[in-house]
């Protein structure tokens, strides 16, 4: 369970599908490494506690960087918490024991609402480095390998949403958008 005021960043507004064409299109590399990459990653941890979620990438608060944050339980329930700049996702072979793949049910914070059920793999890995530049990795199983591959996946400016049939995805953003049909600014 997360504590409130964890993070010291400031929380910032989550863009919604549709909002901003900056969470649906790929991010930019991050090149510069100074001040502003460890205040956005402190923005990311304040802004996805605030929201309630377990992960976050920075198009989601209409950032162009490949940077996200995890705060998300694996399969043993130990949670995983994290953050990687300019990730790159490997799926992994499970290990004995482990199914190769899962289905259940997937949310976003961009999708206010409801879930809808995606398979994932079960185990993946992210490399990539931290504010300093220097290498960092996250291994996962579980809900936050599902996690893992949800980010990397905005980053790359796919939501969710657009893997599942159009028709679900037409379904799952107009009950985003509530019964005004407008999804919240
Ligand atoms: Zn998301």
């Amino acid at each position: 369970m997360r504590l409130p005021g964890r993070y010291s960043g400031t929380a910032r507004p989550i863009v919604t599908y549709g909002g901003d064409p900056v969470l649906h299109r790929p991010c930019a590399p991050v090149t510069d490494f100074g001040k502003d990459l460890r205040r956005l990653v402190l923005d990311m941890f304040a802004s996805m506690e605030a929201a309630d979620g377990v992960g976050l990438a920075a198009n989601q608060i209409g950032v162009d960087a490949r940077v996200f944050v995890i705060d998300c339980p694996d399969a043993r329930g130990e949670d995983v918490v994290g953050y990687v700049v300019n990730p790159e996702l490997t799926v992994l072979e499970p290990h004995e024991g482990e199914p190769a793949e899962e289905v259940t049910e997937e949310g976003c914070l961009s999708v206010p609402g409801p879930y809808a059920e995606l398979p994932r793999a079960f185990r993946a890995r992210v490399d990539g480095v931290d504010a300093a530049g220097l290498p960092v990795s996250i291994e996962a199983t579980g809900m936050a390998a599902r996690c893992l591959q949800h980010e990397v996946d905005h980053l790359d400016g796919t939501v969710y949403v657009d893997r599942l049939p159009a028709e679900l995805r037409e379904r799952l953003l107009a009950e985003a958008a509530g019964p005004e049909g407008e999804l919240p600014a």
